[in-house]
């Protein structure tokens, strides 16, 4: 163990041991220096253990160059054995800067929690047996005990959020309220989005306060005015519902500061999580000191902001002014759609007004062409009472050489092959009275009942 008791105060060796590194001294002076102020208190057996009270020896060597307080019999001792357990579920931590911190960290808790008559230690001093040791643990004065763990090095794999799971259970088992800050390295905010990306193991250390509470309910209030989608607008397979919202206390122990996060899970359809938190306000800057006071109660620690009002409306504003943008967006969307919607309505009128015009004037064309057809036949009808007419009278017989010449063309002729027959026919009608310069009226007559007939069919104008 790194402290015993000698006469009225707590000696942590190690830390000493670190102090005087600290100042540059090397290795065999830092021994040196401590051998001299604790060899004889040592050897009358001064040193006591503050777990089970024996006496315990100092070690000032070992393999590590690291001081510490053994036991000197077998004797059952839960403090050497919790120490132990402490020291080697401690591995991977980052060593140094988690040791300095926990020290810090205990130092502000006692600071403000003495006069509540809270005492504050080392987790493995815990007078039963642990499997699982926190940092530090809390006694108070109505029996409560709450455990502190101060978490540094990045844990990624499985087996750290195992143990977790297994650390918190334990504490639940011997009826400890949990509570871990978290080193501020840890926090990951989305650079763009309300969201914060969370480890596994990060999202078991979420705890619920009282102010979570007043949260959801905001949430909530907002949600039902103004839609999810004016908090945070995510994909369709996931949700931030319930609305469940917890803190994470990131610290930052060097410059004594922490940043308190409040986060809604970000939850998938299939009810796992999506390794992400959405984030009602940023992050909020604290002093260590205030997140080690406990409310007012002595029921929880006081993690909250002095502005959060003001933070829940900044939130509702937020969210009402991204409602306002999301709808002016889609009445925009709904007029440009309408606009167009209209240019292509007129652009479609114009184009059958064109083609109602142009079919007009085919059709005046053609009527000016019959009329003239026809005051011709009746001209010459009075003119020659004969049967011949000339047709050359007609002036019109190369209007129907270029009929001939569509029929032949047009693709309906294949499902008239008789027409064939006919076109041919016409046109050895026209050959016959250009070369005779008249045509009788019989053959007039069939020349223009079959044009017209083919013409309705052939669909040729
Ligand atoms: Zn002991």
């Amino acid at each position: 163990m790194e402290t015993a008791k000698l006469f009225h105060d707590i000696v942590n060796i190690e830390q000493e041991r670190q102090e005087l590194q600290a100042e540059g001294y090397s290795w065999d002076k830092i021994r040196d220096v401590l051998d001299e102020k604790y060899r004889k208190h040592a050897q009358k057996g001064k040193f006591i253990c503050r777990c089970c009270g024996s006496t315990v020896k100092l070690v000032l060597y070992g393999p590590e160059k690291v001081c510490f307080f053994s036991h000197k019999n077998t004797d059952e001792c839960s403090g050497k054995d919790n120490y132990k357990k402490y020291t080697s579920s401690r591995i991977g931590e980052n060593d140094q800067q988690h040791r300095i911190g926990k020290t810090i960290l205990k130092e502000y808790l006692t600071g403000q929690l003495k006069f509540r008559g809270i005492e504050v230690q080392d987790g493995y001093l815990y007078k039963q047996r642990l499997n699982i040791i926190p940092d530090l643990i809390l006694y108070f004065p109505d029996g409560q005990v709450w455990a502190i763990d101060y978490i540094t090095g990045t844990k990624t794999d499985q087996n750290y959020h195992n143990f977790l799971r297994k650390r918190i259970q334990t504490y639940a088992d011997q009826g400890f309220r949990s509570f871990f800050l978290i080193d501020e390295e840890w926090y990951s905010p989305h650079m763009e989005k309300p969201v914060l990306s969370l480890y596994r193991s990060e999202f078991l250390m979420l705890r619920s306060t009282e102010y979570d509470q007043i949260w959801k309910e905001k949430i909530e209030s907002i949600v039902r005015l103004y839609g999810e989608n004016s908090l945070i607008v995510l994909q369709s397979s996931e949700t931030i519902r319930p609305y469940t919202v917890l803190t994470m206390m990131y610290v930052n122990m060097s410059k004594l500061t922490a940043l308190m996060v409040r986060c809604v899970p970000i939850i998938s359809r299939s009810d796992s999580t999506v390794g992400w938190a959405y984030m009602p306000h940023e992050a909020v800057p604290l002093q260590l000191d205030q997140i080690v006071t406990l409310n007012d109660r002595g029921t929880d620690f006081r993690w909250f902001a002095p502005n959060e009002l003001s933070m829940r409306d900044e939130l509702k504003q937020r969210a009402q002014n991204a409602y306002e943008e999301l709808n002016a967006k889609l009445e925009r969307e709904r007029m440009e759609k309408e606009e167009e919607a209209k240019r292509l309505n007129e652009q479609a009128e114009k184009a059958a007004r064109e083609y109602k015009q142009r079919q007009e004037a085919k059709t005046r064309v053609q009527q000016v062409y019959r009329d003239e057809v026809a005051a011709a036949y009746d001209v010459k009808q009075d003119a020659q009472s004969s049967s011949q007419i000339r047709a050359d009278a007609f002036g019109k017989v190369e209007y129907y050489r270029f009929l001939l010449a569509r029929f032949r063309l047009s693709e309906y002729l294949k499902a008239y092959p008789v027409f064939h027959e006919h076109i041919e026919r016409c046109q050895s009608i026209i050959d016959q009275a250009d070369r005779d310069g008249e045509i009788s009226r019989e053959a007039w007559s069939s020349l223009y009942s079959q044009m017209e007939n083919m013409k309705n069919a052939l669909k040729v104008e």
